[in-house]
């Protein structure tokens, strides 16, 4: 039995089983993927504090991973499939074994958005990429592109300039959502061409990607543009498959919370990417974990103390 369970391990999560842990709780957090969730799939980051060189978001993640484990959270690395909420007992489940405790946090996260075409899944992995820093050695002097205007899909445009000939940026607006700075380090890479006020109608290929076809919003003219890969980065949806229908969600599916972190269910709280929130960061998921584990702790606490 654990004082605390903490579902995710990105840096909510991580930020959650310190608190935990260092506030003396029985802590354990499961993780299905790896280490640092999105966070492990940012090539560097420039904008947490205390780092006045960019850092690594995999180097990041293993830093707060040992620094949980480091005041004794045990980390464990499956996928929880069912949880039981109700009660003072809750319990989870996971592909292995089930584990009961006091007090849940929920940092389950985020994933991308796809756009919904045909052959988007099939040719996920063989042309089609939600990640850059994961795939894009794969396109060493090819052509790509990247659709969306928002800061992953600016940061995607300019981390695939390491590699491939040249970049599409395909935004389905005339004027990109990124901050101003992404913008400037955009519009002066000479790899990078914009298409913009389009979007991506069609997937070509038989067995993998081979080229899109992309419309103009104005014109309604389609045309072919010959690509070997295709990076999608329009935004998120919140992983919250294990929660539906239990807790109170926004209309777009994020948890809500009260600003102790607390969910519609006692002893339930959630931090991070999965929460109805305004800023979906590093150091906002961060925050969320330590208040989420500051009321964990007060919540347990009525019932040993
Ligand atoms: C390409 C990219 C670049 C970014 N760049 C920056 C940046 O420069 N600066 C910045 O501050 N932020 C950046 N972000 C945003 C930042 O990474 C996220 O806001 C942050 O990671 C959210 O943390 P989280 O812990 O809430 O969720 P996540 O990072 O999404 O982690 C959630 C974790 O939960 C796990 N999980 C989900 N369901 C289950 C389950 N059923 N069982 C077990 N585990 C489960 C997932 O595998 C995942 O590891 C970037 C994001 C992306 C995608």
């Amino acid at each position: 039995m654990y004082d605390v369970i903490i579902i995710g391990g990105g840096p909510a999560g991580y930020t959650a089983a310190l608190y935990s842990a260092r506030a003396r709780l029985k802590t354990l957090l499961v993780e299905k993927m790896f280490s640092g969730g999105q966070m492990a799939t940012t090539d560097f980051m420039e904008n947490y504090p205390g780092f006045d060189e960019p850092v690594g978001g995999v180097e990041l993640a293993l830093k707060m991973e040992n620094q949980a484990r480091k005041f004794g959270a045990e980390i464990l690395y499956d996928e929880v499939i069912n949880v039981d909420m109700d009660g003072n007992v809750k319990s989870i489940k996971t592909t292995s074994n089930t584990y009961e405790c006091n007090a849940l946090i929920l940092c389950m996260g985020a994933s991308p958005k796809t756009l919904g075409l045909d052959k988007e899944d099939k040719f996920r992995g063989l042309g089609v990429s939600y990640c850059s820093v994961c795939d894009a050695a794969f396109y060493k002097d090819k052509k790509v592109a990247v659709v969306g205007g928002g800061n992953s899909a600016a940061d995607d445009a300019l981390y695939l300039t390491k590699y491939a000939e040249k970049v599409f940026l395909i935004h389905r607006r005339n004027n990109l959502r990124c901050v101003k700075l992404a913008q400037e380090e955009l519009f002066k890479n000479d790899k990078i061409e914009f298409v913009l006020n389009s979007q991506v109608v069609e997937i070509l290929g038989e067995r993998k990607l081979e080229g899109i076809r992309v419309k103009n919003n104005s014109t309604n003219e389609a045309s072919t543009l010959d690509i070997d890969g295709l990076f999608i980065a329009i935004g998120l949806v919140p992983n919250n498959e294990l929660v539906k229908g239990k807790l109170e969600l926004s209309k777009d599916g994020y948890i809500i919370t009260d600003s102790n972190m607390k969910t519609s269910m006692e002893g339930v709280f959630a931090a991070g990417d999965i929460c109805e929130k305004p800023l979906r960061q590093v150091i906002t998921a961060a925050s969320d974990g330590a208040v989420a584990a500051y009321s964990a702790e007060k919540y347990v606490n009525q019932y040993t103390l």
